[in-house]
């Protein structure tokens, strides 16, 4: 029988280009998680907690209360787990939970939230965290479970740290929860001006990585709020003052062997990898729609750069 050897060496399925620089997906809901690894991308840059405890419907303190605490855990270990296989042995980075006030509102339990006047500038993330131990905990239990269960591809992200203080006071209870943070993979979201600005502080605490959340990032820096309609053309993240902080960010975490990466939205935009890749970020994390696009975008780049150091 006839052989076209061009024919045969042509792959079925599409090759993603070889890059330095890792190109990862967010991972909206776990459900997406098969679509998701049929991208290539190396990992999950980001798997948002919240999505697995709001579609329960419930505020964590009430489905503690209606279910108790060992079901709460196994509803986090589910939602994890899906996707830590789907990947498997590929990193997923999942970060504890971060909805504001007004979101928990809506959900059975909400009545007990606090009203304020400023929800994005409030009792979110690892602020509401750290003032909850007693919740908190669960969230890292359940890491504690998959790491026994030998999903050692999981890794912690901890969102809205401020500071060194911030920082250290999750390690510890990471550590009381039974996770070995010498061994696990774990880090924070640079969101505000305060984390990027004490970068050297948050790398003495060890953390392993540097995720920027873009979306977050540009609204404390430009003061704009992501959500408001009158102030939308005002919300860059190609702003150069997101991009100051961003570069002086990512050259300090070099200097500390702490990895860097993108989970915000401005990931999957082209003159966002641009910048990125130029700048010496470790990884970018896409939308699924946008993974093949990055991926092709960052070799572009790096051949680039390759050809001008080259010429130099
Ligand atoms: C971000 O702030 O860029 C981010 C990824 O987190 P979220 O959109 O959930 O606030
Ligand atoms: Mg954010």
């Amino acid at each position: 029988e006839e052989k076209d050897p061009v024919e045969d060496a042509r792959p079925t399925t599409p090759v993603k280009p070889m890059t330095a620089t890792e190109v990862k997906v967010n991972v909206s809901i776990p459900e997406a998680a098969e679509r998701a690894a049929a991208t290539g991308a190396d990992g999950v840059g980001l798997l948002r907690m919240e999505h697995m405890i709001l579609s329960t419907n419930k505020t964590p303190e009430r489905y503690v209360a209606d279910h108790g605490e060992d079901a709460y855990v196994q509803e986090l270990v589910d939602g994890i787990r899906g996707v830590a296989e789907e990947f498997y042995p590929r990193p997923v980075r999942v970060r504890t939970l971060d909805a504001p006030t007004d979101e928990f509102r809506q959900l059975e339990g909400g009545n007990d939230e606090p009203h304020e006047h400023n929800p994005m500038l409030g009792y979110r993330g690892i602020r509401r965290s750290l003032d909850r131990p007693d919740v908190f905990k669960h969230e890292l239990e359940a890491f504690r479970e998959l790491y026994e269960m030998g999903y050692d591809n999981v890794e912690v992200m901890f969102p809205l740290v401020n500071d060194a203080d911030d920082v250290r006071r999750a390690r510890e209870l990471m550590s009381e929860a039974g996770i070995d943070t010498e061994k696990r993979t774990w880090g924070v979201m640079i969101e505000t001006p305060a984390a990027a600005l004490s970068i050297d502080g948050l790398a003495a605490e060890g953390i392993d990585f540097a995720s920027f959340g873009t979306n977050d990032l540009t609204q404390y820096t430009l003061a704009v709020d992501r959500n408001n309609g009158n102030v939308a053309d005002r919300f860059d993240e190609l702003h150069p003052s997101v991009l100051n902080l961003i570069e002086q960010t990512i050259e300090a975490c070099r200097e500390h062997d702490v990895a860097t990466s993108i989970c915000g939205q401005a990931g999957s935009k082209p003159e966002m990898v641009d910048f990125l890749v130029e700048t010496g970020i470790s990884s970018i994390s896409a939308n699924i729609d946008a993974v093949r696009d990055v991926q092709h975008e960052v070799k572009r780049v790096e051949q680039r750069l390759v050809l001008d150091s080259v010429r130099e």
